[in-house]
């Protein structure tokens, strides 16, 4: 039986041939405590078995606390629905990326594949690791993912800025990208309570090099019950302006919610 943190670096070792050295961009190769290439770059994985693969640490933006507010929410099944749909999507995908993974929750309700899962915050790259051991989950840039090209069978983007050009490098032709975007009505009674008027969702374009094939729309009212109020409104920069008190006063009216989601699927053209 391997310990916790030898079944992680299992993980790495297994899937070291897709990584690529952040600092040169040389193949990366697992040893007994982490990675490193054959210029001498090494990165050595941290506690849970996450790898910091970027050359320099940006500044933190979104703090642990939303993080946990997200796994909170996204695991007491708000977002089922999308689930499904990512589900069914991705059933054919062996290797799939999650681009823009934050603390995980959406990537871990898929039920198949191997998956990585790559962000640039490390506060959301640590909330993964921690939890899940199922999956890699490596700090790094996302206009320049620490991946070999044409290594992925799908890439996820959830909620997240794309960026096409490293999506294109890591898939395989034929590949898939599946990206979700917010609908006209997402999250609209956090806006409701905090008087914003909902801009409309800017349309998706692809570049060339994708084909867009289809655009599923989820669109559901879920209930929140009391305790996950507040955890709703802490999981969105929508609110981060808003005092705590005027926090408290939102949270208690907030019996529901509109998750509002479009989920574009396009191919990698080879
Ligand atoms: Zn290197």
């Amino acid at each position: 039986m391997l310990s916790k943190k030898q079944s992680r670096l299992a993980l790495i070792k297994q899937l070291s041939p897709l990584l690529e050295c952040p600092h040169c961009g040389q193949a990366l190769k697992a040893d007994d405590a982490g990675v490193s290439c054959p210029a001498g770059h090494r990165i050595d994985a941290a506690k849970q078995g996450q790898l910091f693969l970027l050359r320099k640490q940006p500044p933190e933006t979104y703090t642990a606390a939303l993080f946990a507010a997200r796994t909170r929410v996204i695991q007491a099944g708000v977002y089922k629905a999308l689930h499904e749909v990512l589900q069914e999507q991705l059933q054919d995908s062996r290797v799939i990326v999650d681009a823009g993974c934050g603390e995980g929750s959406h990537a871990e309700a898929l039920q198949q594949g191997t998956i990585i899962g790559i962000d640039n915050a490390k506060a959301g790259i640590d909330a993964a690791a921690k939890r899940s051991d199922r999956h890699l989950w490596l700090m790094g840039d996302l206009a320049d993912p620490p991946l070999v090209p044409q290594c992925a069978d799908a890439v996820l983007n959830v909620l997240s800025p794309a960026n096409y050009a490293a999506f294109a490098r890591i898939l395989k032709p034929g590949g898939l990208l599946i990206k979700v975007t917010p609908g006209p009505r997402y999250l609209q009674e956090i806006r409701d309570a905090d008087g914003t008027e909902a801009g409309q969702p800017e349309p998706v374009t692809m570049p060339p090099s994708f084909a867009l094939e289809e655009t599923n729309h989820v669109h559901v009212t879920v209930d929140l019950p009391v305790d996950l109020r507040k955890e709703m409104l802490r999981m969105t920069p929508l609110t981060w302006h808003m005092e705590e008190e005027a926090l408290v006063k939102a949270a208690s009216t907030l019996s529901a919610v509109t998750i509002d989601l479009l989920v574009h699927r396009a191919v990698c053209k080879p």
